[in-house]
């Protein structure tokens, strides 16, 4: 790992992450009375960590009304985990989701929530894989992408995982985050 990456791992407060092709994989299943979409387990752990660690966690996603179903299905899910307030008083804080907000609106609703929690784009990363990613990516201090995005988003990002998007994408970049700030994951509470 490099000096800068370990810095800005370290300075870490805010992770925004996009929901298809990072969190779901780039595919979409049609043809079934709802469209399906796929994440792994390995990914969702992945969040309760970094959670755990105390950063916040903000998805971001161009999809909105029922084709946001997944990802808002996900987002409620990691919200009702046991170690999440409001289950538990001093718990993890939740997980937020913004939906219909593509290309220039992705910056826009970041640098809201930034604005609202006292917090700057020196302390946040996004994980993007493809164009309309890009306006986000190109402000906040940390740029990730999955090894399954677009080649244009690679050379921005400062981080390429070696798993695909829907498939460890995020896991992988969450093993980074704790390794640069010398956390081990054994130590941490899981859900
Ligand atoms: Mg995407």
């Amino acid at each position: 790992m490099n000096d800068e990456l370990t810095r800005l791992a370290r300075s870490l407060r805010v992770f925004f992450c996009d929901s298809d092709g990072v969190l779901f994989s780039g595919s979409v299943l049609m043809g079934m009375p709802h469209k399906a979409k796929q994440r792994s387990h390995i990914d969702g752990q992945g969040i309760s960590l970094l959670r755990a660690a105390g950063i916040r966690i903000v998805f971001i996603t161009n999809e909105k009304d029922d084709h946001a179903a997944a990802i808002r299905e996900t987002v409620e899910k990691f919200n009702s985990l046991p170690s999440s307030k409001p289950q538990k008083n001093d718990g993890w804080e939740p997980v937020v989701l913004f939906e219909g907000r593509g290309g220039e609106k992705k910056l826009e609703a970041a640098e809201n929530f930034l604005r609202e929690h006292h917090l700057t784009m020196e302390s946040a990363a996004y994980m993007g894989d493809d164009i309309n990613d890009a306006p986000l990516l190109l402000k906040v201090a940390l740029p990730a992408a999955p090894v399954s995005a677009e080649e244009a988003i690679k050379k921005i990002a400062k981080f390429v995982s070696e798993r695909p998007g829907g498939a460890g994408a995020i896991r992988d970049f969450v093993n980074t985050i704790l390794e640069a700030r010398g956390i081990d994951p054994l130590t941490l509470p899981t859900q």
